[in-house]
């Protein structure tokens, strides 16, 4: 049986089940018919606590008790109710204040920013850039609109940010396409962890800057969904003044997202926020964003707006917000640490990891080996050029024993 479905009417090849949600069912079916002391689910994209409950900050889930009908019953204009748009660039820039012009509109998630900045700033047949190791779905969202990804190496063999095949993989792409869209997943890139230095950024915008006389237009993405839960606030935003430097004619956009930082993953908010030379390209970019959002989801939902809205009113309780969050952190980074520790006693070779939610392994023979660990309990993902352990849904004490098991499981 094939694992495709292929539409007669335009060729497309969709997979029978997402990979990720089929593994993660078969877990389940494991727990149940086994125990769930048997079964290690390494799969799942949400912060889980150690007993395997999805975190929720209560502090969050406060403003939700409080919310009136109207707040989530009602439509939210097309870019978002206007506390929400200030809010929200407050959440993803911090103490930062961008001397650019900036607009955010609301989308549902950071997948909806994605979709509306490959929608408006590249064409059919576009290639968009992004690393060799990436989110799956980058593929999904472009294949969707008629565009292709395409990639650069993105360490080198000494395990460091590639800024050369960086570098050459925009300057061929501008000269082919005029235009171009770059995603950048950083900081706790899924699915290796990594963020990008400061020297790393350094290079990136020397090969923006270099490529831009050349080209058209150049649109930065930066897919910040993991922001919040790399370390500090503060430390893990002094990248931002580095988008400023660029000509007019590269716009960074800011793809934020509430699932993760706010454990609102269900409501489905998120904003894209531009970094303009312009008030004109800044009013162009609202424009073409909302009229984007119009003919495909239509109005976000407004639930998590007011929600985010009512945090920045109130500091004390965006402080709570920030604590709550700060501790789950912690154990966040913890298991990381852990795993990262046990890998390298045991030998393991990782992927260059700094914090977040996965931690990911080069392997040759992904699907082999997973399966092979499924038959022990173990479920994790296999990527095209790897393996992928999401350690925001193991304790660390399963942090601690994974390395060596994948290790064995790799020498047999
Ligand atoms: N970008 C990356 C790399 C992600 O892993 C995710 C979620 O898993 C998202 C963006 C967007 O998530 P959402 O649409 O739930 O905000």
């Amino acid at each position: 049986m094939s694992d495709y479905i292929l539409a007669k009417q335009n060729g497309r090849k969709i997979p029978l089940e997402d990979k990720i949600f089929g593994i993660s069912n078969r877990a389940k079916k494991m727990i149940a018919e086994e125990g769930k002391d048997k079964v290690i689910n390494a799969t799942i994209g949400s912060l889980l606590d150690d007993d395997g409950n999805l975190v929720v900050l209560s502090s969050v889930v406060e403003v939700v008790k409080e919310l009136e009908p109207v707040d989530f019953a009602d439509y939210a204009p097309i870019g978002g109710i206007p506390p929400f748009r200030e809010a929200v660039k407050k959440a993803a820039f911090g103490s930062f204040q961008p001397k650019r012009f900036t607009e955010a509109v609301s989308t549902p998630g950071g997948t909806g920013s994605i979709r509306n900045t490959i929608a408006n700033y590249s064409s059919p047949g576009d290639k968009i850039l992004t690393s060799d190791w990436h989110w799956a779905p980058y593929n999904t969202i472009a294949g969707e609109m008629g565009r292709s990804i395409d990639t650069y190496q993105m360490f080198d063999e000494n395990g460091n940010f590639n800024a050369a095949a960086f570098a050459k993989k925009v300057d061929e792409l501008t000269a082919v396409q005029g235009s171009l869209v770059v995603i950048l997943n950083t900081p706790a890139h899924n699915p290796t962890g990594y963020s990008l230095t400061m020297e790393d950024w350094e290079q990136v915008m020397q090969a923006v800057k270099t490529a831009a006389p050349k080209a058209e237009s150049i649109v930065l993405l930066v897919d910040v969904a993991y922001i919040d839960f790399a370390g500090d606030e503060e430390e893990y935003r002094k990248f931002l003044p580095k988008l400023e430097d660029v000509p007019e004619n590269v716009l960074p956009i800011i793809a934020y997202s509430l699932s993760k930082t706010y454990t609102l993953y269900g409501t489905r908010c998120g904003a894209m926020i531009c970094m303009a030379q312009t008030p004109e390209i800044a009013a162009e970019f609202k424009r073409v964003c909302e009229f984007s959002s119009r003919g495909s989801w239509s109005n976000s939902a407004k639930l998590a707006q007011v929600i985010l809205s009512k945090i920045y009113k109130d500091p004390a309780l965006l402080k709570r917000v920030n604590e709550e969050r700060a501790g789950y952190r912690e154990m966040l980074i913890r298991r990381g640490r852990a795993f990262e520790e046990e890998a390298k006693k045991c030998g393991l070779k990782i992927v260059p990891f700094d914090a977040g939610f996965f931690v990911s392994i080069p392997c040759d023979n992904p699907d082999e080996i997973s399966k092979k660990l499924e038959a022990d309990g173990l479920f994790i993902v296999p990527l095209a050029k790897g393996l992928r352990v999401s350690v925001a849904s193991i304790s660390e004490a399963s942090c601690r024993k994974l390395p060596a098991m994948i290790k064995a499981a790799m020498a047999e």
